[in-house]
């Protein structure tokens, strides 16, 4: 764990480089409370890294640094249904379980379904338009235990 932990980071590192940006302490902040969080918003980010207290980091920084990063494609994006923006550490192709109550992202890797699904797209045409990606949410709600336990 903690050696694909320190292998996730100097990938980081090596995309950081390779667009030309700095690994600084707040960037590294970042990344590493994604990389535990897995889908968080900004200000989830920021609470993660005050604990920690990793560097030094305001939520408008935090929100700048995802922005950037997503707009690199080293995360993804997603707008949560009580619109906040989330950050995705997951770049592979996967869908979602959405927690429409709690606002928590559970990816769902699933490649057979996704080729199911792809190949039955291919078949279609759609009028002026061509498929880019194809993103699913499935949305749940927490079962009467989880809800609890919260
Ligand atoms: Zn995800």
């Amino acid at each position: 764990m903690q050696n694909d932990f320190s292998e996730a980071l100097e990938m980081y590192r090596n995309n950081l480089k390779k667009h030309s940006l700095k690994a600084t302490p707040q960037r590294m902040a970042v990344h590493k409370a994604m990389l535990e969080l897995g889908h968080a918003s900004a200000d989830i980010v920021v609470e993660h890294i005050k604990e920690t207290g990793e560097a030094p980091v305001t939520t408008a920084s935090v929100y700048n640094i995802l922005s950037q990063l997503a707009d690199l494609g080293i995360y993804g994006r997603r707008l949560s249904s009580n619109n906040k923006m989330f950050f995705d550490v997951n770049t592979a192709r996967h869908f979602h379980l959405y927690d429409k109550e709690r606002h928590i992202y559970r990816d769902l890797m699933d490649d057979e379904l996704m080729e199911i699904i792809e190949s039955k797209l291919k078949k279609k045409k759609f009028k002026g338009l061509s498929i880019e990606s194809i993103d699913i949410q499935i949305v749940a709600r927490p079962t009467g235990r989880s809800r609890r336990t919260r």
